[in-house]
């Protein structure tokens, strides 16, 4: 692989008093700053000892072993499980000399956090969130057991490799990289592993910023799941770092109508309504709207690649409607550019010749930031005009964004620069993660996960045979170790 990092940048810094770091286990212990490192005297300050050099091909070894009992630790969800999960990445903490706990906000469900600390100035400390739940996996549709952790072909093979027990071992060996190599980074960084994200997230990121602010209270940034590196076509790359998300407005659409036999149907019934209805929904075209992350990326990805031409201004480009028609159906250029609407359950009668009083259809929307959920409604009721037909919401939440300048951007500017030569460019997520959770909180969050994926492995996520390259992880263990060294750089 390209961009050896090697060595660490050097680090010279006031050395701590040599307070053995002791392993305990409390919300408290991760709160607290550590001021153990101002020395009270002059004649105490001394210079630190260079870092260590880090053992790359240890590191390597290390997180593939991990990776891979993580990934035997089946945490589905539902029913999630994660606190075995939890508990399991707390003992490597603590191992290490770092403090860190876990919580149970439902039986069985797990949270972990674990706190790296600086080194006494007060800079905004970095989260590096993960989640340890996964979607479920059906062994016989896979060609290796999906909760083997197996290690074969220079891949780790298993139900979350990427998604995102990968995501959480490269944070984690990262963070015991640079505390085993003596790196004295100006903030603390805090590792926090959820639960139940593949379900909203309520018994995992939502539970943990409404009951534990004290331990995140002097977080000021957070990288997560989300964005990563872009291969383009011409062997040319970029850092697509997700600073927004779509938000999900999931809805119910419920049609009564008479109960009875249907040897003898009547005109309509709720069956018959429900259809209709469906039928004007999916031929509905929602209204195309640019945002600015969306309309920055295709620009990058056009100055890189020397085109296409329209790519530099969508908004003028899309007016065309060959243009436009070749655009969506790419499902992901689409759902850039418009809210969607999925119809994903139905429910009728449970058997044939019985006509049921209720009929329901739920539909998965998605909507851009800034459109307002009860104007889509509107639209929406408008499109399938029958007032008997009921529409509920099941799920909302307002959606949120991080701005696209921060410190946090800046430091991964650097390390696209340094490693990757290459640009960086904020994307808007058509998809939803735990970031809205901590966005709300005021925290920066963006989604960047520092790894290229073959596209054979970035269809593995929530797919079949998901896997990750030994190699692959390897490299985003070292970007995240650069850019923790990069952003905790003392000023
Ligand atoms: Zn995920």
């Amino acid at each position: 692989m390209k961009a050896a990092r090697l060595p660490t940048r050097p680090f010279i810094a006031l050395l701590a008093i040599a307070t053995a770091m002791i392993c305990f286990a409390s919300s408290r212990a991760l709160a607290e700053q550590d001021n153990s490192v101002t020395p009270r005297h002059p004649s105490l300050v001394r210079k630190a000892p260079p870092p260590k050099e880090i053992d790359w091909d240890k590191v390597t070894q290390e997180a593939t072993n991990l990776l891979a009992k993580y990934i035997q630790i089946n945490t589905s969800n539902p029913p999630g499980d994660e606190l075995p999960a939890a508990k399991m990445l707390k003992d490597v903490f603590l191992e290490n000399g770092i403090p860190a706990t876990t919580w149970e906000p439902q039986p069985g469900r797990g949270i972990v956090a674990a706190r790296l600390r600086g080194i006494g100035t007060h800079s905004k400390a970095l989260i590096l969130l993960s989640h340890m739940d996964v979607v479920p996996a059906v062994a016989k549709e896979w060609k290796v057991p999906p909760f083997s952790g197996l290690v074969k072909d220079g891949k780790v093979w298993g139900r979350g490799a990427i998604d995102d027990k990968g995501m959480g071992v490269m944070e984690l060996m990262a963070m015991l990289a640079i505390k085993r190599a003596g790196i004295l980074l100006n903030r603390d960084v805090l590792f926090v592993a959820t639960g139940d994200e593949e379900a909203g997230g309520q018994n995992g990121a939502g539970w943990f910023v409404d009951h534990e602010h004290n331990v995140y209270a002097d977080a000021g940034f957070l990288l997560n799941e989300g964005g990563g590196i872009r291969d383009l076509d011409n062997g040319k790359r970029f850092y697509a770092v997700s600073v927004t998300e779509k938000t999900p407005l999931w809805l119910r659409l419920t049609a009564q109508g008479p109960a009875g036999h249907p040897s003898t149907p009547p005109p309509d019934t709720a069956v018959t309504k429900l259809v209709r209805a469906l039928d004007k929904v999916i031929a509905y075209q929602t209204p195309i709207r640019i945002l600015g992350p969306v309309q920055d990326v295709y620009r990058t990805q056009a100055e890189l690649e020397h085109g296409p031409k329209e790519y530099y201004n969508l908004d003028t480009s899309l007016k065309d409607p060959e243009f436009l028609k070749k655009f969506i159906e790419v499902p992901f250029q689409n759902a850039q550019i418009r809210d969607t609407i999925t119809p994903t359950v139905l429910s009728g009668s449970p058997k044939t010749n019985m006509l049921t009083a209720t009929a329901y259809a739920e539909l998965d929307c998605r909507l851009l930031p800034g459109s307002d959920p009860q104007a889509f409604i509107k639209s929406l009721k408008q499109v399938i005009g029958d007032d008997s037909i009921k529409v509920e919401v099941l799920l909302n939440f307002s959606p949120v964004s991080s701005p696209s300048r921060s410190e946090l951007m800046t430091a991964i500017e650097t390390l696209a620069r340094d490693t990757d030569k290459c640009p960086v460019a904020p994307l808007l997520l058509p998809g939803f993660t735990d970031c809205h959770f901590f966005r709300q909180k005021k925290i920066i969050a963006y989604g960047f996960m520092p790894v290229e994926l073959a596209a054979p492995e970035a269809e593995s996520i929530h797919g079949l045979n998901e896997s990750i390259g030994v190699n692959e992880l390897s490299e985003g263990i070292k970007r995240m170790v650069e850019l923790l060294e990069i952003f905790g750089e003392r000023s």
